[in-house]
């Protein structure tokens, strides 16, 4: 995490370097959180629709803040707490991540995306984990905080930052990229989250294209082949690209792809690429396994480096994880979050899966899906095969859509859709025996995790 004195952070952000006494102070951390700040830190307080930071200024000093910066419209600061004014202490935050990240010789790559962006982050740490000294982007840190928060906690020795990029609106991610400045960009894939927002995969696409801002002029690009959207928008650039998908005319493709019961073994490009293991499950890891390997080739990683990272793979959790419940029940914990395309690649994924007794989908609303929110309910339910999958299983709302949809094929019979969820969990009880396979998947509003939880 940044080291600088005081006096050093002062210069970067005002200019100026007032020779007070308390210049010489050692800073080492930036927190915007007095929850967790550490002994020694620059606490940032922020101001948001329902807070302000500035208030909990003696928190902060009390767990350990030895200075601040100070929004210059604010009330006083307590007494005793040096601090450097500025404009906007948001601003602030990421002037000085910028400033950090110039001094460090780190390079850094940036990965974006629909589905997928935080498995991508953990795979790729994994692959140049064993040639680099990597850190990456901790647990859903993405945003325009979160980021200059990630920048500002990288070690001097860290050669590889591997950042994860998050937008909810065009220009966002231009942001992030300008700031963060990555040496290989990956976009997972285009889906339909934020269509609210961006109104269409073409408005997604760009918005997502927009990592491009700060990639060096001499990086690589790796985008998923088989999306002109993205594609197409690569003529005339001056980086490299590289593309992943299916077909044999990616630079990196998959072969011999097989689930096995604790994870994912496949081949990349035929012989010379094969023995690869993601110790989790579906088709989709798999693609962003193959983003993963390519930007470790983006870095020289070695073959063999790059399957030893992927087999002990580090996830973030909640993510197509694997949890064996009581009674002889399996869940497919996939409850962090939700969107059409990560919905269905969930449900081809059990439909895939071998050696089980009934196959249980539970579903719940995917939130944020703009006007045609119900459409798109109501779509993936028809998706669900009935030969597949032996129960659907709803909640929520727009969870009901997916029921309705899904009753087209199945009929009334094996499709339920629930507002209670305690409801739910107790008719699951009846109706999941040993053996069966549970697949649990909303977005993160919904807290699907109950559903698991009240199994294990
Ligand atoms: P967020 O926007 O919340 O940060 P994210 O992009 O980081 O999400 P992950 O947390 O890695 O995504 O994965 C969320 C879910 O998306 C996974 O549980 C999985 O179901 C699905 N998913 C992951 N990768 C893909 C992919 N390449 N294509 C489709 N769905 C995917
Ligand atoms: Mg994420």
């Amino acid at each position: 995490m940044i080291q600088r004195t005081l006096k050093e952070i002062t210069t970067w952000l005002t200019g100026n370097d007032e020779a007070k006494s308390t210049q010489a102070i050692k800073i080492s951390g930036v927190s915007t959180d007095t929850r967790t700040i550490q002994p020694g830190s620059l606490f940032v307080p922020l101001t948001g629709e329902n807070f302000n930071g500035h208030q909990f200024a003696e928190t902060a000093m009390e767990n350990g803040a030895v200075a601040a910066l100070w929004g210059k419209h604010e009330a006083a600061p307590p007494e005793n707490l040096p601090v450097i004014y500025v404009e906007d202490t948001l601003t602030a935050l990421q002037t000085l991540a910028k400033k950090y990240l110039a001094e460090l010789s780190v390079n850094v790559v940036g990965i974006t995306g629909s589905n997928g962006k935080t498995t991508t982050k953990d795979m790729v740490a994994a692959v140049l984990g064993k040639t680099y000294r990597v850190q990456k982007t901790e647990g859903n840190y993405n945003n325009h905080i979160g980021l200059p928060l990630t920048i500002l906690a990288l070690r001097e020795e860290t050669e590889i930052a591997v950042l994860e990029m998050g937008m909810s609106a065009r220009g966002e991610i231009e942001f992030l990229s300008k700031l963060a400045q990555p040496d290989a960009a990956i976009i997972t894939n285009i889906g339909e989250s934020h269509m609210e927002e961006l109104g269409s995969r073409a408005g997604i696409s760009e918005a997502k294209f927009e990592i491009t801002a700060g990639l060096s002029p001499t990086g690589t690009l790796i985008i998923p082949g088989e999306e002109p959207l993205l594609t197409e928008k690569t003529a005339g650039c001056s980086f490299q690209v590289r593309t992943f998908g299916i077909e044999e005319t990616n630079d990196l493709y998959p072969q011999d792809v097989e689930q096995r019961s604790d994870g994912t073994a496949f081949s990349i490009n035929g012989e010379n690429g094969s023995g690869f293991f993601i110790p989790i499950l579906g088709k989709h890891n798999v693609q962003n396994a193959l983003s993963a390997v390519a930007a470790g080739e983006v870095f020289a990683v070695p073959r063999e480096a790059a399957k030893e990272g992927l087999k002990t793979l580090a996830m973030t959790g909640m993510r197509t994880e694997l949890v064996s419940a009581k009674n002889g029940l399996t869940f497919i914990n996939d409850a962090y979050n939700a969107s059409p395309t990560s919905m269905r690649a969930a449900v081809s994924l059990l439909s895939d899966m071998d050696g089980y007794e009934q196959k249980i989908v539970v579903l719940a609303d995917m939130l944020e899906l703009g006007v045609n929110e119900e459409a798109f309910h109501i779509e993936t339910g028809e998706a669900i095969d009935p030969k597949q999958i032996d129960y659907v299983l709803t909640f929520g709302e727009l969870g009901e859509k997916i029921a309705q949809g899904a009753k087209r094929a199945f009929g009334e019979e094996r499709v339920s859709a629930y507002q209670d969820k305690d409801h739910l969990i107790a008719d699951l009880q009846k109706i999941a025996a040993p053996g069966d396979i549970v697949l649990v998947k909303g977005s993160r509003g919904k807290k699907l995790e109950d559903v698991v939880n009240a199994f294990v």
